[in-house]
Parts: structure tokens; C-alpha cells; sequence
């Protein structure tokens, strides 16, 4: 048996689901969770990233082999070590998104990568009398031994916004320490919304914001198993409905982005498990890091998504006979608006890619400044792009008539005279389009979609701070250059 064939079959991923303790709630207690359809659909996406892992033509993008136990493993998994990686990373991001618009798994692998460096530079900091990096290896190693897919919880409640963790009027807006003993920590308060947090083994908690001297109980890294004892996670999003039609894409059809809440209830974790506590200045860092190399990931995903959105404009442009200029709508300009936002966020990454360093811990990191403005540019570009599409599609995305009519004797010469177009287009491939389409710009699978463009990773006024921060120096040497062009002496 090769390395390739010992990867992990998405049939076994849902097999390890389902033994599982029941600790998935929608409006009551899901005794068979894994058989509702909203969250098989989400499953769907992990499944992929399973399946793909496993194709010898996509392995050499899917997999890489791993330091740590010398085998094959999915890429999600591996912790980066030069550009090559990097550039890898983004393509099998970019490649799961065109299939399934959000591969989800990223948040998870993005933990693993923010821990690596984070648990190294605490470590340092505490003079290595603590041991947080070898914990995290050994948990690393677990990960990619079993093949495991984790979620990644950052995103606390919050409560409060103006005020710090310890100030909150209700402490389990952010999960905090209840109690310490010698094996390890206890811990309550909620994560949310947390991408596969419904469907995955594993889960891992980190703090998400700058924390005080008095937000110590605050400081807490850890991985936990998604059913352990007092852990609860609620699916979010009920209004989210799955699409069954015939013409319905494979967004909603197949796969589904479903979001869950996870709420700690005095739960144990042991220490072996814990990769920060306590250290209340690193909460800064660890968020920091998740949210830059998140970020970065993002320079992949919505590429992909810019990228079906160009094509989309270009097809329905076709299938309308908007194809040719006319008086006041310039049909190649409004496709170059989006597709400049591809070319915009990919020249980022690659950006990104280019300026990344090799970190005390092993690790490459992308540059700070254009994975955060990857990011930036993406958020501010995508409301755009989806009034493009919604401007050049017209009204008929959203008002499509029940698409049974198609097969109807006696209604379908009406539906078809509606959807009557250039020659040699069908009305049910029109009707397809105009399904797409209503996907993504008129759903509330869209809805998600834009907010989780705005949000995901922390939103702009967080990725402003960023590039902001890391570009000072780079600003005031333009001021001091700018002294000189205009005050120097004649
Ligand atoms: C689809 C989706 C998937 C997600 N997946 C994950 C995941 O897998 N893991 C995870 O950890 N998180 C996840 N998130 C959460 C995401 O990181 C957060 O939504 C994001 O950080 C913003 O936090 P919030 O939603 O609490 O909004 P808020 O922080 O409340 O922001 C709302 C507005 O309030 C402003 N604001 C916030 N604080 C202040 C203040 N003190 N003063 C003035 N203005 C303020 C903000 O700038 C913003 O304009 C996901 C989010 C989405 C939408």
C-alpha cells in the first residue's frame, strides 16, 4: 500500500462523524445529526477535500509530506516552509472554492499554522520554561496522523462591544478559565458563527482580540474533541434553505456552507491540549496571526469566486443578446469590473507570496500588508461585483417561474416562449443560468456569501489596523522624502 492510498477516504470522515455523541441542536436535540440535509450538504464540501486528496492527479496540489511523521498528508494539514508551499496552498484553496464557492476547511489548517508560530514565539518569550510548541507538535501530529479536518473557533460572542472581556456584564461572552487544576483547565462561554463546527471531529479555540493584564482567564488556546462532555453546537442560519430542484446548481443542490455556534459548558481540556493560558499579551498575537494568514487565504477563495462571476456575467451577456455595446451599457466594461477584482486580489497573493518570510519556528509567513489588503480589496469589491451581475442578468434571477413548468404539456409552451432567446439556447439551460445566478446575487445563500465576504476573517476596520500597523515605517519614509522634494533649500 502507497502513502497516497493510507490518506483518509471521505467515507471514513463520515463514519468517524457519526460516532459521534448527539450535541447538534436546530430547534431541539438532532438524535441523527449527520442525516439531516442541510448539514450533509456541508459535509459535502469536506468530503471533497478528502476525495481530491486522493486523486493522483491533484496530489501533487492536495497533499504534501509532512516533517513531523514523514508521510503523505492532505495540504490543509501541512504547515508551510517556503513560496512553493505557499503558491500550493492557494491553488488547492482556489481549485476546492470553483467547485464548491467556500472550501471551508481553510479555517481549521489556518489555526493549525497560526498555533505553530504562535506557541514558538511564546515559548521564546517565556524563556522556554514553558512547552507550549511541543504540545502543539504532538497535537499537530495527531492531526495529521488521522487525517483530521478541524474547525477553527476564534470569534467569540462578544457581548459588549465597547468593552474588554473582563469587563463584559455576562462572562461567557467570551470563553474564559472557570476553573485550573494540575491536569488541566475548565472552561465556559461561546464561539460563533464557526464554519464546520457541525461537521467536524475536532475543534480549535483561540483568543480573538488584544486582552488586558485583567483578561487573563481570557487567554486560552486549546483543541478540543467537537463531542466532548458540556460541549453544545447549534446549527445557525435556519432560513438557509437547500435548493432541490433540477436546475438548481450544485451550490445548494450538493454542497452548503453551514454555520454553528459552539457553546462551552464547564468543559475539561487537558493540558496537553493547551497552547496558551494565561498569557494575556499573547491573545494579540495568536488573533493576529490567525487573521493575517486567514486573510491570505482568502486571496484564493475569492479569486475563484470573481472568477465564476466573470464567467457568469460573459455567459448571460450571451444567452441575453447583450453580448455588443449599445447606448449606455458598455457590457465588456462592467465584465472588466469584475474580472479586475480577480486580477486585483490574485496579484495580492501573489504579492503576498513573494515578500513572505521564513519565521523563527520553521514556518513561512506571507507578507502581512497584501494578505490584509488581498482581503481589503476583496470585501470592497465584492457588493460591487454582485450589482454588476444583478444589473446585467435583469429581474428574471429573481422571478423565475416553478421550474416544473418545463416539463408541464400544458404550461410549458409559455414558459419557454418566456426564456425564448438567441437560437440554438434551450430554455432549461437558460432557466440554469438564471438559477445560478439567483444563487449568487438574489439568495439567501447570497446574503451569506456577501456577509461572509465582509466578516470572514475579522472585518475591515480589523484588516485597516493591519496593513496600517505594518506600514508606517513605509509611511513616514514618504513624509521625510516629501520634507525633502519641497523643503529643501534652493
Ligand atoms: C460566513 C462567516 C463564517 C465565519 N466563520 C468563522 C469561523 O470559522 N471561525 C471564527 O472564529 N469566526 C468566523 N466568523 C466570524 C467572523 O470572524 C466575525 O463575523 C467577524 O470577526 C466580525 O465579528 P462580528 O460578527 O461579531 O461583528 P462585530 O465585531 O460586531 O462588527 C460589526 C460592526 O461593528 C463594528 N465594531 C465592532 N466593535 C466595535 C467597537 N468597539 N466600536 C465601534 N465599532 C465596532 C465593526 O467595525 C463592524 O462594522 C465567520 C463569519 C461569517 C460571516
Amino acid at each position: 500500500m502507497n502513502d497516497q492510498e493510507k490518506l483518509k477516504t471521505s467515507g471514513e470522515y463520515v463514519n468517524a462523524l457519526k460516532k459521534m455523541r448527539p450535541n447538534i441542536i436546530t430547534d431541539k436535540l438532532l438524535e441523527k445529526p449527520f442525516e439531516d440535509e442541510d448539514i450533509q450538504k456541508g459535509m459535502n464540501v469536506i468530503c471533497l477535500s478528502y476525495d481530491c486528496a486522493q486523486d493522483p492527479e491533484q496530489k501533487d496540489i492536495m497533499t504534501a509530506r509532512s516533517p513531523l511523521n514523514g508521510k503523505i498528508i492532505n495540504r490543509y494539514n501541512y504547515i508551510p516552509r517556503t513560496k512553493e508551499d505557499l503558491k500550493k496552498r492557494l491553488q488547492m484553496i482556489n481549485i476546492l472554492s470553483k467547485e464548491v464557492v467556500c472550501a471551508q476547511r481553510c479555517v481549521g489548517g489556518d489555526a493549525l499554522y497560526a498555533l505553530f508560530v504562535g506557541t514558538h514565539k511564546l515559548d521564546k518569550s517565556n524563556k522556554d520554561k514553558t512547552d507550549y510548541h511541543q504540545r502543539l507538535l504532538k497535537y499537530l501530529r495527531y492531526i495529521q496522523d488521522n487525517d483530521i479536518a478541524p474547525a477553527a473557533a476564534v470569534t467569540d460572542a462578544k457581548g459588549d462591544r465597547s468593552l474588554l472581556p473582563f469587563q463584559q456584564m455576562e462572562k461567557g461572552s467570551y470563553v474564559h478559565i472557570v476553573k485550573k487544576t494540575d491536569e488541566g483547565i475548565y472552561v465556559s462561554g461561546i464561539k460563533t458563527p464557526i464554519t464546520m463546527s457541525l461537521y467536524t471531529e475536532e475543534i480549535i479555540v483561540m483568543p480573538g482580540l488584544q486582552l488586558s493584564e485583567n483578561d487573563k482567564d481570557f487567554a486560552i488556546a486549546f483543541a478540543i474533541q467537537g463531542d466532548a462532555d458540556g460541549i453544545e453546537r447549534y446549527v445557525l442560519g435556519p432560513e438557509v434553505k437547500s435548493m432541490k430542484g433540477d436546475h438548481a446548481p450544485t451550490h445548494g443542490r450538493k454542497y452548503l456552507n453551514k454555520e454553528g455556534m459552539i457553546v462551552f459548558n464547564n468543559v475539561f481540556v487537558p493540558n496537553q491540549r493547551i497552547f496558551l493560558c494565561g498569557e494575556h499579551r499573547f491573545g494579540a498575537t495568536f488573533a493576529n496571526l490567525f487573521a493575517t494568514l486567514h486573510r491570505f487565504s482568502y486571496t484564493a477563495c475569492k479569486p475563484a469566486l470573481f472568477d465564476i462571476m466573470t464567467g457568469t456575467a460573459m455567459l448571460i451577456s450571451e444567452y441575453n443578446g447583450t453580448k455588443g455595446e449599445y447606448f449606455l451599457s458598455n457590457t465588456s466594461e462592467k465584465i472588466l469590473e469584475i474580472a479586475k477584482a480577480s486580477i486585483l486580489v490574485s496579484g495580492m497573493a501573489k504579492a503576498a507570496i513573494e515578500m513572505a518570510k521564513v519565521d523563527e519556528s520553521g514556518a513561512i509567513f506571507p507578507d502581512s500588508v497584501y494578505a490584509n489588503m488581498g482581503k481589503f480589496i476583496s470585501s470592497e469589491l465584492f457588493p460591487k461585483t454582485v450589482s454588476i451581475l444583478q444589473d446585467m442578468a435583469g429581474s428574471l434571477p429573481a422571478n423565475l417561474p416553478y421550474e416544473n413548468l418545463l416539463k408541464d404539456e400544458q404550461y410549458q409552451k409559455t414558459v419557454k416562449t418566456l426564456f425564448a432567446r438567441s437560437k440554438g439556447i434551450s430554455a432549461e439551460d437558460h432557466y440554469k443560468l438564471n438559477e445560478f445566478i439567483r444563487v449568487l446575487v438574489a439568495s439567501t445563500e447570497s446574503g451569506l456569501l456577501q456577509i461572509g465576504s465582509k466578516h470572514g476573517g475579522g472585518n475591515k476596520e480589523a484588516e485597516k489596523v493591519a496593513i496600517y500597523a505594518n506600514s508606517l515605517r513605509w509611511m513616514f519614509n514618504c513624509k521625510n522624502m516629501v520634507k525633502k522634494m519641497v523643503l529643501k533649500s534652493n
